[in-house]
């Protein structure tokens, strides 16, 4: 294979035994169509079943398969991120392992790339198989998202699209923690345009997006591009206060005009202060949200561990001496 990467596929695994290996195979049959040079970069999130033996397996015949592992699972944005710090090609492509983004679609990605875009997403027009809570809630967010920021954050996109190099090099000096890359992506700009297409089934195995996982993603959209959530606070405040007022003028009104037993009972206090409790625990909730991410911020860890990289060529940084 030529040394001159042209493409690479960045594949975040984690705990994908059951498809890797049907993956790897679509995904081979698509770019050696291409006839240029690419390599496929599977970064292991730190699954603990056989995905790490199967790649090992198939990469030991293939040159253009790279392995790095992570000492333990970091998360998917973070896998994402790491492919593209080792990726060493002039586009980029990002897709899942399941096979619910089909390969065949990097073609086209390719093509819109040679026109000269420098970012191609791909927007789902439909989701198959997928339970109709994520479906609706999935919808939902990315509404509100939209709603929340100035930014032009396509919506129904995953993190299925292609790269140009000149943006993982952008993308490389964003360096926040808590990483939401479609926004991230957004947010470097240059020529974006957008491919549809129907998002297939996962091939086999269960989804690894448990909905811890979908809130944690959720909130890191929102708070990384949007300071609304803690604007609300202000709204909340001004609009009880206002309550207050004409609630209080609704005694006053009521004290001076005859009808003086209006004294409403322990019941009304009850639900008030039920009511504005909740209001507030979620306002504080909210606002440590912002100060969790600050805090993660400060000190600075790495993004990710690498515990062992597996790949014919390790890419070497070129330091003369
Ligand atoms: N993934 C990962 N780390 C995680 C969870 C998921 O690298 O902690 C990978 C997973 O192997 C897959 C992709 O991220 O390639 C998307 O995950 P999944 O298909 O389970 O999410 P869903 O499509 O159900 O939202
Ligand atoms: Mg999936």
């Amino acid at each position: 294979m030529n040394s001159e990467v042209r493409y690479s596929i960045v594949i975040p695994v984690y705990n994908e035994e059951a498809v890797i290996e049907q993956t790897y195979r679509r995904l081979k049959l698509v770019m050696e169509s291409t006839r240029e040079p690419y390599e496929l970069i599977f970064v292991n999130d730190g699954s603990s079943d056989r995905t790490v033996a199967i790649i090992k397996d198939f990469g030991g015949q293939d040159d253009a398969v790279k392995l790095i592992t992570f000492s333990r699972n970091f998360g998917h944005q973070v896998a994402i991120t790491a492919g593209m710090d080792y990726a060493s090609g002039d586009a980029v492509v990002v897709i899942d392992a399941d096979l619910q983004d089909p390969p065949e679609l990097i073609l086209e990605m390719i093509a819109k790339w040679k026109e000269g875009f420098d970012v191609v997403y791909a927007k789902r027009t439909k989701r198959k198989g997928e339970t109709f809570f994520k479906k609706q809630t999935a919808h939902l967010f990315y509404r509100i998202l939209k709603a929340s920021t100035d930014l032009e954050i396509p919506t129904d996109t995953g993190d299925f699209r292609l790269l140009d190099r000149k943006v993982c090099v952008e993308l490389k000096r964003l360096p926040e923690k808590n990483r939401y890359v479609r926004g991230l992506v957004s947010w470097v700009g240059f020529r974006q345009t957008a491919i549809e297409y129907e998002r297939d089934e996962r091939l086999a195995g269960e989804s690894k997006y448990p909905l811890k996982k979908m809130i944690k993603l959720s909130l890191d959209g929102l708070t990384s591009f949007s300071f609304k959530p803690i604007k609300m606070a202000i709204y909340a405040g001004v609009i009880l206060i206002l309550c207050g007022l004409i609630f209080l003028a609704g005694l006053l009104f009521l004290k001076l005009s005859a009808a003086s037993n209006v004294i409403a009972g322990w019941n009304l206090v009850m639900v008030m202060q039920l009511v504005l409790t909740g209001i507030l625990l979620t306002m504080m909730g909210i606002i440590g949200e912002y100060i969790g991410r600050i805090y993660d911020e400060v000190r600075d860890r790495p993004l990710y561990i690498v515990g062992e990289y597996y790949g014919a060529k390790k890419k070497e940084r070129k330091v003369k001496v």
